[in-house]
């Protein structure tokens, strides 16, 4: 019998030709699969043990009760606004804070907000490609610019917008141990780029999930900071590596005046973020354990990143260069060589035979840039795991040369 259903293709619109996988989730969900011991150098995720797990049990038989399950202000729950505005990074007026689903969510807004098909993003190469996906989702035209110690080459960006012809609409950075480079953009460059988008009027999508996880060095004033909150700045924030990425919890900080736009975005997307979960996180900066719990994590962090510069040294020496990150989660590995470069998934597939996983850089450029190169995730691993895990790479490093 007919279902009354349409042969013909679906019906789908334009843009979702725009929406492109990620390979970074596609490694992932194939790790997921695996059943074999793996060390885990491919997932952005924090350190399992570092989760303060027990803690939210306490603060959810506290502050949970029937309210906590039904909607909530679109903008999300005043406590946490006020607890973000006042108590994280640099002090700011609360209107500038909506609560969002995660750091995606912001850069989602961002992308709804100013992003027009055919418009030109500049995109630091290689990048999160989560967030350019984000930009591409919108129909934007994508400007990689590539990156040094330093973070975004600027001379750079000049040039290529030059030679565009167009100015962009919107430059994405990642300043602090940028994912997935692990390199922080300079002051001098942080601040260049604040002029050139003056220049340009070009909106800033200021992406820092990291920025509070330094474990080295000193830390460099914000895009808010240096720019003495210019509207053009727009900062998307998360809790997820701070805290607990499940959570589902970020924050946009942003000029008041787009503040009934993100509402109204946010209404038409998904009414509010969930409720329970911002309470668990509000209750828990409520404790007064964030700090501690920061410094905790740097320490954590700060030995593990030692830990793979060391197995690095050890298991691949010369074979490998490799970025120093001052925070956060990775390094980014470069095969040295003329004969350092394998198709990327032969290498990723000998490496999972071997037992452990990574993201190949081609993950992070859309223009498929980077095969020589991968992103290693040194959070979420103890120091001997990291070992066991650069010895396989080594490994299959070695078969892939062999064949
Ligand atoms: N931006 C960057 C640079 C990230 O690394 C991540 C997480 N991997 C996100 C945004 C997304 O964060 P969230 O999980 O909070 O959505």
């Amino acid at each position: 019998m007919s279902s009354g259903h349409p042969s013909g293709p679906l019906p789908l619109a334009d843009r979702a030709d725009q929406l492109v996988g990620s390979v970074i989730d596609s490694s992932t969900s194939l790790l997921a699969a695996q059943t074999h011991d793996i060390v885990r150098f491919a997932m952005g995720a924090p350190a399992p043990e570092a989760i303060p797990d027990s803690e939210f049990t306490a603060i959810a038989d506290r502050v949970w009760d029937p309210d906590s399950f039904t909607y909530g202000a679109t903008e999300g729950e005043p406590e946490l606004i006020e607890a973000v505005a006042e108590r994280l990074d640099v002090p700011c007026d609360p209107e500038r804070i909506v609560i969002t689903s995660g750091g995606m969510q912001g850069l989602d807004l961002a992308g709804k907000l100013f992003i027009d098909p055919g418009d030109l993003v500049v995109i630091e190469s290689p990048t999160y490609t989560n967030g350019s996906a984000t930009a591409l989702s919108y129909g934007a035209d994508l400007l990689e610019v590539g990156m040094d110690d330093d973070g975004m080459d600027v001379d750079q960006l000049e040039e290529l917008v030059a030679r565009a012809g167009r100015t962009p609409k919107a430059i994405y950075t990642i300043p602090n141990f940028q994912n997935p480079k692990g390199v922080t953009l300079s002051r001098e460059r942080r601040e260049r780029v604040i002029e050139l988008a003056r220049r340009w009027n070009s909106v800033i999508i200021d992406d820092d999930p990291y920025g509070m996880l330094r474990f080295r060095g000193d830390p460099i004033p914000g895009f808010p900071e240096l720019s003495d909150n210019d509207p053009l700045v727009f900062s998307v924030r998360t809790f997820s590596k701070i805290l607990a990425p499940g959570l589902r919890v970020g924050w946009v900080d942003a000029d008041p005046r787009l503040r009934q736009l993100l509402i109204n975005a946010k209404q038409a997307m998904d009414t509010c973020t969930n409720v329970p979960a911002q309470q668990l996180v509000a209750g828990y900066i409520a404790t007064g354990g964030l700090a501690d719990h920061l410094d905790h994590l740097r320490g954590l962090y700060a030995e593990r990143e030692a830990a793979m510069q060391t197995s690095l040294q050890t298991h691949l020496g010369e074979l490998v260069s490799s970025t120093h990150p001052d925070g956060g989660f990775f390094c980014w590995l470069t095969l040295n060589g003329a004969d350092g470069v394998f198709p990327p998934q032969e290498l990723f597939e000998l490496a999972l035979a071997e037992g452990v996983a990574y993201i190949p850089g081609v993950a992070f450029s859309p223009a498929g840039a980077f095969s020589d190169a991968l992103r290693l995730c040194f959070a979420s691993s103890t120091p001997e795991r990291i070992d066991e895990g650069v010895r396989r790479l080594a490994v299959a490093l070695d078969r892939a040369r062999a064949e």
